[in-house]
Parts: structure tokens; sequence; C-alpha cells
């Protein structure tokens, strides 16, 4: 029975994937052209402007800012309503990713620690474009009225973070409140409860505006440029099912439920290419808190600690970070994990930055006198953690422990100092997705073939192709705010290029 399930998923997923998941092109029984519209007629109410953006997270108003700043009348539009605005940008941990200094060696460094973590899969020309942009990029944001505390360096990488006050998972909302405050404040409008649901082309194949359902029926936003910042699909269970796999719907999701990737189908429907969609090389996953899987996520201290699954062994190379973690936590058993330490490792910055950001969430840190208490509290077997620790313990040197099943290459300390801790219990949560909209430099949409899209943009989590199987933390930030600001001065200058025209 199990077994004939799953068949039929595949079939399901190979279904989807044949098709494309855009709901136009899903409508089997006739051309493009016929299905949108059978589902979409044209809209009664129009309205026209120079750039249209969709979507209010952090991508949304990094390029709506810009194109304002750049002198074009830019709207916005989001589906959802206006205490919801947003997306996953307002839930984020805050990290922006930025080179450790303005130096061209510093760049070069970011560039490299990105490439090497998506296994020189990311988009080389967009990643280039965030290690030597991204610096410039948070000094904007500063000159918009965003507090930065000094940066913060990322243990592991050649590269730093900044993090908006009052800190991590807390800046995000004020930062946002900023943004859009000046977005208005240059006269920008928001339409919320405006759902793109398909792009509007004329008959050269041009981009020339969205169409949007409302709470009034539909409604055509017309356009020099649109751009597309509508996020992920981590929330899409159709899409895992068809890209991921024939079971990831059932994944826990740590951000919003609507992000269902509706750019991607949009694009996509409109003749977009998508880079990056397949298997969980798609997805970034944390192991986190089930009681709060947004920011339950201890992300700071991953490396610094032992990963133990249910049988009380260790499972992955625990230097490696929090996203390889997180997916090598869905394959441990009850796929529920514990991340021990001790009272020498508490005292190190990364780790007493978890513990307390659990203890503000009002999540417990496990802790007991001895390893064989921890054991009991976190319900592994107390010998073969004892086993486990003892063995990983003998081969720690120098900072590492090679010898040790599996091997840490890095940030390896032994666990002997009681107290001992535990985050537990925590489970596997997709935290954004990396398959995208395909994308220039210049945040334009292209073709599979690589032909440009004329008059469409897009920009952050949908699009870009940056990231594959894994990333550095803050990373996405950094994409939404850079390629942001480029597709806004890109849209922006389409204007001017249709004023020339008439
Ligand atoms: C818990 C958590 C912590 C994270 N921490 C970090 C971090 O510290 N650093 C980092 O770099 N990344 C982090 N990420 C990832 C990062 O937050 C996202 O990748 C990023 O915020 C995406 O921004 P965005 O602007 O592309 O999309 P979003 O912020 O998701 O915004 C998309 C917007 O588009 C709207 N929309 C969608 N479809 C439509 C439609 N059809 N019509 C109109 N509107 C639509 C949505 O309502 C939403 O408002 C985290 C993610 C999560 C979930």
């Amino acid at each position: 029975m199990e077994k004939e399930k799953k068949s039929l998923k595949v079939s399901r997923r190979q279904f989807l994937q044949g098709l494309g998941v855009g709901a136009g092109v899903l409508s089997v029984g006739g051309t493009l052209d016929f299905a949108n519209a059978a589902l979409y007629p044209k809209a009664s109410k129009s309205e026209k402007h120079n750039v249209v953006v969709i979507g209010t997270g952090l991508s949304g108003f990094c390029t709506a800012l810009q194109a304002k700043m750049d002198g074009a009348d830019c709207v916005i539009i989001d589906k959802m309503p206006a205490d919801k605005y947003g997306g996953n940008s307002k839930l984020a941990g805050g990290l922006i990713a930025i080179p450790s200094d303005n130096t061209p060696k510093a760049k070069d460094e970011y560039y490299e620690d990105f490439m090497k973590k998506n296994m020189g899969k990311g988009n080389p020309e967009i990643t280039r474009l965030l290690a030597d942009q991204s610096l410039e990029g948070v000094d904007w944001l500063k000159s918009l009225g965003v507090e930065y505390p000094p940066a913060i360096g990322m243990a592991g990488y050649r590269v730093k973070a900044v993090v908006a006050p009052p800190g991590i998972f807390r800046g995000m909302p004020k930062m946002l409140e900023t943004l859009k405050g000046n977005f208005i404040k240059k006269g920008g409008k928001i339409f919320y409860d405006t759902k793109a649901k398909q792009l509007i082309m004329d008959d050269r194949g041009k981009v020339v505006g969205v169409r949007a359902m409302t709470p009034k029926g539909l409604r055509d936003y017309m356009a020099d440029a649109v751009v597309i910042a509508t996020g992920g699909y981590a929330a899409n269970k159709q899409y895992l099912e068809a890209f991921v796999d024939p079971d990831a719907d059932d994944m826990m999701v740590r951000g919003v439920t609507w992000a269902t990737g509706d750019g991607h189908a949009m694009a996509q429907e409109a003749g977009a290419g998508l880079v990056g969609m397949g298997g969980l090389a798609a997805l970034h996953i944390g192991a986190v808190s089930p009681k709060n899987t947004s920011a339950g996520n201890p992300f700071t201290a991953v490396a610094l600690c032992l990963g133990i699954n249910r049988d009380g062994k260790r499972y992955v190379d625990e230097s490696k970070g929090y996203v390889s973690n997180g997916k090598a936590t869905m394959k441990q058993p009850g796929q529920t994990i514990a991340l021990i330490f001790d009272e020498e490792i508490k005292k190190q910055p990364g780790a007493s930055t978890a513990v307390k950001q659990f203890q503000g969430l009002g999540l417990e840190v496990i802790e007991a006198d001895s390893l064989e208490a921890l054991a009991g509290k976190i319900g592994v077997p107390p010998a073969q953690l004892v086993k486990t620790i003892t063995e990983f313990n003998n081969e720690v040197k120098d900072g590492k422990a090679l010898g040790a099943t599996p091997p840490k290459v890095a940030w390896a300390y032994k666990i002997a100092t009681p107290k001992f801790y535990a985050f537990y219990p925590l489970v596997p949560g997709i935290t954004l997705t990396f398959g995208s909209i395909k994308t220039n430099g210049k945040a334009q949409v292209l073709e599979a073939d690589g032909s440009v899209m004329p008059g469409l943009y897009a920009s952050g989590e949908c699009a870009g192709g940056v990231f594959y199987d894994d990333y550095v933390g803050g990373g996405s930030l950094a994409n939404c705010l850079v390629m942001g600001r480029i597709a806004g001065k890109q849209a922006a200058a389409g204007r001017k290029a249709a004023a020339k025209k008439k």
C-alpha cells in the first residue's frame, strides 16, 4: 500500500514537472493564450505606473525605494493584508552578509566563500555583485535611517554580518517599518490584499503589466517595468512534491504559510526559465525547536556543539554549519536530534548567544551534571552517549577531530566540563528555497535559453540562482538588498527608455 502511494506520488511529481506548475500551463486543453483568457479576462479597471513591484519583503522595498529615488512612479502590490506585510523578511534572523572590509581582497574572499558553499553552482555574476555591492547596500540602508552596530564575525567564513537592533530575530520588523515609511514619504503607494495572478504581455512579448485580484475584483496594473519580488515556495506543497521529493510535502515550514512561489509560477507561465529547482539542494533546512520554528534555531552554536541522534551517536561534521546539520537531521531516526555542549563551550560567544536566544524565547536549554543524566533527559541510551563522547574527546587535537566518526574538521572541543547542556528537541524545518526564476546581473528575467524577457525583472529569494545546496548565513538578505536595488535601478531606467520611444 505504502509502495502504491509512493508510485502514485512519483507519477504526480513527473506530471507536474513535465508541465510546469503555473496555473495557466495546467490548463492543458488549449493554447497558452486561451488558457490565460479563460482563467482571467481583461480587467475592467486598470491603472498605469512606471514600475510595479510585486511583494513587500526586503527585496520588494529595496527595489521600490531605489526605483522611486531614481525618479520612477512606482507602486507595490502585496497579496496579504496590511498587518501581514513583509513576507519572510519580517521573520528573518536579520543577518546580512557583507565582506569583512572594503578591500578587493575581502570582496574576493566573500565571493570565494559563497561559491564554495554553493558547490560552484551559484550564479557567478550575481554572487560577484553581492561581494562588490553589499557593503554599499548597508550604507544605503543606514542613509535611510536603519541603524547598524559594527558587523559581527561569521564562524567558519571570511565574511561578516550586520544585524539591525534590537538584534537577531527582533530587528527585521523595525527595519522594514523604516523602509516602508521612507517609501510612503517619497509618495510611494502600497496596495494590500492585491494578489498578482498573471503577467500581461504585448504582441512583441514585452511584459507591460500585471493582472491582480483585489477585494473589488480584477485590476490591471500596467507598467513600463514589472518586478517580481514574491519570495520563495517553502509553503507550496505542490512545488515541494514536484521538484524536491514526493514526500517533501510533509516538511515543516519555518516561515510564512503564504510563501507559495506565485512569482515562479507567473514567470514560468510567461516563458521564463527556472534554475536550481532540483531536490533537497533547492532547500535551506535548519534543525529548529518544534515549539518555535522561526526563531528557535541555535545556528550560532551548531559548529561548536556535537549533534547527537536518538541512538546517542554523531551523524554529521558539525563544523559544516547549520544547513548541513539540518539536512542530515532529516535522515536521523525520528528526525529528532540534540546539540550538546559543556560549560567551557558555553562560554564561547556563538554558544552563549544561542543560549540567550533560547531563554529569551522561553525555550528550555536542557542541563545536567553528568552525561548520563543528560542522556536521560534527551532520551538517548546513556552508555552509548558516554561512548560517543569519549571516542570523540580522544580524537580532539588542535581544534580538529579528524579520526572521529564522522570526522570534525574544525571547531572541535572536548565535551568534558560539567555542566552538560543540550538544545533539544530539534527537528528539520525549511527556512528558504534556493531554486529560482532565471535572472542576470541586471535582474532581468531570462527565458530558459537565456533570452531577456523585456519589461520583466525579479529580485530576492525568488530570483538569481545564487544558492545551491547550502549558503553562507546572511546571504539571502544580502541578495534581496543588492539585487533589489539593481532591479529598482534597471526598472526605473526602463521607464526612460519607454519615454524616449514615445
Ligand atoms: C525564520 C527565518 C529566518 C531567516 N533568517 C535569515 C537571516 O538571518 N539572513 C538571511 O539572509 N536570510 C534569512 N532568512 C531568509 C530570508 O528571510 C528570505 O530569503 C528573505 O527575507 C526573502 O525576502 P523576499 O523579499 O525575497 O521575500 P519575502 O520577504 O518572503 O516577501 C515576499 C512578499 O511577496 C508577497 N507575495 C507573494 N506572492 C504574491 C502575489 N501573487 N501577489 C502579491 N504579493 C505576493 C508576499 O505576501 C510577501 O509579502 C530567514 C528565513 C526565515 C523563514
